[in-house]
C-alpha cells in the first residue's frame, strides 16, 4: 500500500521530528498546529544516545552540535550546602554516546527550518484540530482555523499533540492511566557563573524539599535550575519565592543582583502512558502516548524513539514491506518499553533526590556503591542501558529492508535489563 499522506496533529518536537523522517523517505505529510508562536519553555534540553540517534536519521545532528553543544562531563550529587556526597565519571563514554544539549525552542527552530526546506511537507499553523472521524480507508479531524472549520484526512493520523493531547482525549476519553507526583517543579534559565565553583557540567541536590538539577544548557554560560516546590501556587507565587530558591540552592548563595534569570516555568509532574497507542487510523507518540518526570531526560528521548519507531512501521507499510499489523506491534513494543524501562528508571531518578543524604549515603544502592561510579569503565557500560528502549521495526518487514533506514546496533528484542542512571533533566 503506498501512502499518500500522512497528518501529524502537533509540531512540537516529535510531531516535527516525525515530518521530516517522512517527507525525508518521500511520503507526503501535513502538521497542524493549533499556535503560531515557537514554544520556548523551559522544557526538554538533554537527550542520551537514543535520541540522539532519532535526530542524526533525520539529518540534524550536525545542527544540534553546532547550535547546542555534547556534555563532557559526568554529573554529581551533593548536599543542598554544596558538599560532595558523589561524582559520575563519563570519561569513557564515547563522545557521539554523551548527552547532547539544546534547549527545546532552539531544536523546534532548527527542525521547522527543514521542514520549510521539504516540498512534500506543510506545517499549517493556527489550526486546531477539535474532533477525529475514521472510515475503512481513511482518518478525518476537523480543524477550527482563522478562516473557520476545514476537514483534513490522510492513510494515517498521529497524535503527538502533547500532554493534554486532544487526538488520545477523543480516544480514550479523560482516562490516562498512572499517576501525578505530590512534588511539583519549577523549570528556570538563568545565567550564573556556575563553573568558578567547580561543580561541572550537572549536579543534582539531594534533598527531599529542595532538590534540585543544575545543568549548562549553552556554551554562552546558560544554565538550567529545575527545582522542588509547593504544590497548588499561582505562577505568580513562584516567581516571588525564586530568589530565596535561589538563594538555598546555588553555589555562592546568590542574590538576584547576582544573576540573570531568562525563563520560569511551573511543572506537575507525571508518570502516565496511555491504553494504546492505535485505534484504527489514529496512533499516539511522544507525551500525547505517555509522561514520565524530566529527571534523566527520558521524556523527549522516549518520544523520539517512538517517532523513529512510527516511521520505521510506516514506511515499511509505505513500500510493501510490512501490513497494518506493524502499527498495532508499534503500540505493542513502545507501551512494553514505557513500562518496563522508562517508567521506573524515570521514577528511580527522581526517588535518588527526594531522601535525606545521610539516609540515602545507608539506604540507597546508588550512593552506597558511589565507587562504581568514579569507574569509567563501569560508568559507560551503566549509561549504554538506556540504549535498551530501541527497537528495530525493518526487522519485523516480511521482506529484507532495503533503504538502510535503520541501524544495526540496536538489540531487537526488548530487554528491562537496565540499570537506573541519572544523568539529567
Ligand atoms: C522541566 C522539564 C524538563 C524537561 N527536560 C527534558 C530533557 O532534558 N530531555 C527530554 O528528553 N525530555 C525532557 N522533558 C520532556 C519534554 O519536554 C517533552 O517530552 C517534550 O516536549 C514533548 O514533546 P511533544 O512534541 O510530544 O509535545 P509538545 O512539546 O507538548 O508539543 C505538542 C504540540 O502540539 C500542539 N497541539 C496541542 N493540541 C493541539 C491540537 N488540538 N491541535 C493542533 N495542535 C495541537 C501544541 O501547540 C504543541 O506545539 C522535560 C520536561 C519538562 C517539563
Amino acid at each position: 500500500m503506498t501512502l499518500s499522506k500522512i497528518i501529524i496533529v502537533g509540531a512540537g518536537p516529535a510531531g516535527c521530528v516525525l515530518a521530516l523522517l517522512l517527507a525525508n523517505a518521500g511520503i507526503n505529510v501535513e502538521l497542524l498546529e493549533a499556535s503560531d508562536t515557537l514554544d520556548d519553555s523551559p522544557r526538554a534540553s538533554f537527550y542520551p544516545w537514543p535520541a540522539v540517534r532519532e535526530l542524526e536519521r533525520a539529518g540534524l545532528l550536525p545542527e544540534v552540535r553546532e547550535r547546542g553543544y555534547v556534555v563532557a562531563d559526568g554529573v554529581s550529587w551533593r548536599r543542598l550546602d554544596g558538599s560532595l556526597i558523589g561524582r559520575m565519571d563519563a570519561s569513557k563514554v564515547p563522545y557521539d554516546r554523551r548527552l547532547h544539549g539544546l534547549p527545546l525552542g532552539k531544536l523546534l527552530a532548527l527542525t521547522r527550518e527543514h521542514l520549510d526546506r521539504r516540498p512534500n511537507a506543510k506545517i499549517h499553523y493556527l489550526h486546531k484540530v477539535t474532533r477525529l472521524e475514521q472510515g475503512q480507508d481513511k482518518a478525518k479531524v476537523y480543524v477550527d482555523t482563522p478562516e473557520g472549520e476545514k476537514v483534513f484526512e490522510a492513510d494515517y493520523i498521529v497524535g503527538c499533540d502533547g500532554a493534554n493531547s486532544t487526538v488520545r482525549r477523543a480516544l480514550f476519553g479523560d482516562e490516562f492511566p498512572g499517576y501525578t507526583w505530590p512534588e511539583q517543579i519549577v523549570a528556570t534559565n538563568v545565567y550564573y557563573d556556575i563553573s568558578k565553583f567547580g561543580w561541572g557540567q550537572g549536579a543534582f541536590i539531594v534533598d527531599p524539599e529542595n532538590f534540585a538539577l543544575i545543568a549548562l544548557l549553552q556554551k554562552d554560560g546558560l544554565y538550567r535550575v529545575s527545582y522542588g516546590e509547593k504544590v497548588g501556587l499561582t505562577k505568580e507565587e513562584y516567581e516571588a519565592r525564586q530568589p530565596e530558591k535561589f538563594r538555598k540552592i546555588l553555589p555562592g548563595n546568590p542574590e538576584p543582583k547576582d544573576y540573570k534569570l531568562v525563563s520560569l516555568n511551573p511543572y506537575k509532574i507525571h508518570q502516565r502512558c496511555a491504553q494504546s497507542f492505535k485505534v484504527g487510523r489514529f496512533l499516539l507518540a511522544a507525551d500525547a502516548a505517555h509522561l514520565c518526570n524530566p529527571f534523566g531526560g527520558l521524556g523527549l528521548t522516549g518520544g523520539l524513539v517512538d517517532v523513529g519507531n512510527l516511521f520505521d512501521c510506516l514506511n515499511g507499510v509505505h513500500q510493501g514491506l510490512a501490513d497494518d499489523s506493524i502499527l498495532d506491534r508499534y503500540s505493542e513494543v513502545r507501551r512494553k518499553m514505557y513500562k518496563e524501562i522508562i517508567d521506573p528508571v524515570s521514577t528511580q531518578n527522581l526517588k535518588h533526590l527526594l531522601q535525606d543524604p545521610d539516609v540515602a549515603l545507608k539506604e540507597d544502592p546508588l550512593f552506597q556503591n558511589m565507587d562504581t561510579m568514579q569507574d569509567p569503565d563501569a560508568v559507560a557500560k551503566m549509561v549504554s542501558g538506556i540504549n535498551n528502549i530501541m527497537h528495530d521495526f525493518t526487522q519485523e518487514y516480511k521482506q529484507p529492508n532495503t533503504n538502510g533506514s535503520a541501524t544495526s546496533d540496536i538489540k531487537a528484542p526488548i530487554s528491562a535489563e537496565v540499570k537506573p542512571v541519572a544523568v539529567s533533566d
